[in-house]
């Protein structure tokens, strides 16, 4: 396995988690997210609640931000 310096010297991938949300990953480091979720409550949680954060900020809209 070829994995990422970073994901290897960290077991845990929350630096990744704010793209992994966006769906702004390659599809390597989308895979090792992926996995790494399936094993690790703490990070299954965290992206949660980016993920609900993610999709509240999707329901704003331009005028939302200008207030
Ligand atoms: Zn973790």
């Amino acid at each position: 396995m070829t994995a990422d310096p970073d994901l290897r010297s960290s077991p845990h991938v929350r630096r990744l988690l704010g793209a992994y949300v966006l769906d702004a990953l390659t599809d390597t480091e989308t895979g090792a997210v992926t996995r790494h979720l399936r094993i690790c409550g703490s990070c299954a949680a965290h992206c949660a609640e980016l993920a609900q954060a993610a999709s509240s900020l999707a329901l704003l809209t331009e005028d939302d931000l200008r207030e």
